[in-house]
């Protein structure tokens, strides 16, 4: 393919992978330059992701990931909308450190265009090539996209960044409500124009080529803006009640949304402007809308962890309150391995685990409850926990991820306080009351009655009728790990007065 965009941009796509309601396109089309896009495979990435002890093969060895899978349904899709505008997306992989300086020079750009990202590799990989593209002449230029508040956008009044939710959340509101045109879009036309023609379109490379198995792209959820604007659509007919609704798992009272915020196929601009449009509609029918608040809150917590991990990314790491480095864990691999199985005894936990095995999404309650499990149950380290949960996880985000395990472990800001420990007895009772949610993903409690079910090894024999209960015994005694945990806080607490 040869092409010359004779100075215009080149839009490196990452987690933005949209080409409408794209702030980098915006920016290109107000330049009144040709643009052209291209996506990067980074091997740094993948390599982590086939180096993971968690990750699975194929038959023929071949790595199985859904993210990467996504990823891929998602460009296809891209890639052919884009040929339709008689454009297209140019797919690499390897180092993006040395091809995106060589695909700008060679298509002769002179600016390029990514979406700010805050996790510490972007962050230094970003610089790399923003030093090496100077180096050229060519301009890089990064801009916020996948968040509305970033970086110190919102700070206290004595320029600090926020490290507790509620006032935070309560100055992002005050901010978003000064904030004129929150977001303004372009059309198919203005984007058609603007987009660089090829001659001869290029074929979408297959996943075999960087050693993924085509398995990868079996996932539930559907990919691309189209996947996204369904899952929209559906859950905008129920956000009246999502205030109450998304505490249940067995109900699909929660968005599904999170994989589309996490690689950009939604916008969450145009989201939250949305959002702010549907309220006085919902007053003048006088419908709730509690749901609609809720739900913006959720969106509010996911730019505060991008804030926490941009002011503090020592995170990354290390527990956010810096004493919890001290606590002592416990070093259980068989406790573990158990857990990430769903093997526990425990059919919450269970249920959760096998959900995220399973389908690659987990619901909030259960992140919440099983995160609880690992760290103040077995009390296994938190890090541990959130290794698991990034490679499984469809919709992982390095600072949400981080911001949840470090809440269900007392050790991040604004945590849950290390003496309220969550009963995954109760939890079930209270959020599955009829057992349904445990049931779809613990099979072998399925014949049980409800009053069974929230705690089989209360059943002596294990034997229901005829036949016999295959569900593993419980690995640990609640209430003697809860005493064991509270000493292990009490003593970091103690010794730091
Ligand atoms: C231990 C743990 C790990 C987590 N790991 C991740 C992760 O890797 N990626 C991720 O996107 N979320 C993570 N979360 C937050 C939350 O569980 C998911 O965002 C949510 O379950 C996704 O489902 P949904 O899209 O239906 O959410 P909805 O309830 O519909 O919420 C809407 C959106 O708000 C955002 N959101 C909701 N809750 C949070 C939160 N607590 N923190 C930050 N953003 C939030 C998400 O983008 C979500 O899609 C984690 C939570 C915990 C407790």
């Amino acid at each position: 393919m040869k092409l010359n965009l004779q100075g215009g941009s080149l839009l490196w796509l990452r987690r933005d992978l949209r080409i409408m309601d794209n702030n980098l396109v915006k920016h290109a089309i107000s330049k009144r330059k040709k643009m052209f896009f291209c996506f990067v495979f980074d091997n740094v990435i993948l390599e982590d992701i086939k180096s993971s002890p968690f990750t699975e093969k194929d038959d023929k060895s071949l790595y199985v990931d859904r993210r990467v899978g996504f990823i891929h349904n998602t460009l296809a899709e891209i890639k052919k909308d884009l040929q339709q505008i008689g454009s297209d997306l140019l797919i690499f992989y390897g180092d993006p450190v040395e091809l995106i300086p060589k695909i700008a020079i060679t298509i002769n750009a002179g600016t390029v265009l990514w979406t700010k990202d805050y996790e510490q590799y972007a962050r230094r990989r970003d610089d790399k090539i923003s030093t090496s593209l100077e180096s050229l002449n060519i301009n890089p230029i990064s801009i916020k996209n996948q968040c509305i508040f970033e970086e110190s956008e919102v700070l206290t009044n004595d320029g600090n960044p926020y490290t507790v939710f509620t006032p935070y959340k309560k100055k992002w509101l005050t901010i978003l409500g000064d904030s004129q045109n929150l977001w303004e879009g372009y059309s198919v036309k203005q984007l058609s124009e603007c987009a660089a023609k090829v001659d001869f379109p290029e074929d979408m490379p297959e996943l075999e080529e960087f050693g993924f198995s085509s398995m990868s792209k079996k996932i539930k959820i559907k990919s691309g803006s189209d996947g996204a604007e369904e899952l929209v659509k559906d859950f905008f007919k129920v956000i009246e009640t999502y205030e109450f609704a998304r505490n249940f798992p067995a109900k699909k009272g929660v968005s599904y949304l999170s994989t589309h915020f996490r690689f950009g196929t939604l916008s969450v601009e145009k989201i939250v402007h949305t959002l702010l449009k549907l309220i006085p509609e919902f007053e003048e029918k006088r419908t709730n809308t509690t749901g609609i608040h809720a739900w913006l809150s959720e969106l509010i917590w996911r730019d505060f962890y991008m804030q926490i991990l941009f002011h503090f990314p020592h995170v990354e790491s290390s527990c956010f309150k810096k004493k919890y480095d001290n606590l002592v864990w416990e070093d259980n691999s068989e406790l573990f391995h158990k857990w990430t199985v769903g093997q526990t005894g425990y059919p919450i936990v269970d249920a959760g685990m096998r959900q995220l095995n399973e389908t690659g999404y987990m619901h909030n309650r259960l992140r919440m409850v099983t995160a609880s499990f690992l760290t103040k149950d077995l009390g296994i380290n938190w890090k541990e926990g959130e290794r698991y949960f990034a490679n499984k996880l469809l919709d992982f985000d390095l600072s949400a991820n981080n911001g949840g395990w470090q809440w269900a472990a007392s050790t991040g800001c604004d945590a849950q306080p290390y003496f309220r420990i969550f009963n995954p007895t109760s939890q079930a009772k209270k959020f599955d009351p009829d057992g349904e949610f445990i049931k779809k993903y613990v099979g072998e409690l399925r014949e049980l009655p409800r009053k069974l079910i929230f705690e089989p090894w209360k059943i002596t024999t294990l034997v229901e009728g005829e036949r016999e209960i295959n569900y593993t015994k419980r690995i640990i005694d609640h209430d003697e790990a809860r005493k064991k945990t509270l000493k292990r806080f009490l003593a970091i607490s103690e010794n730091n007065q």
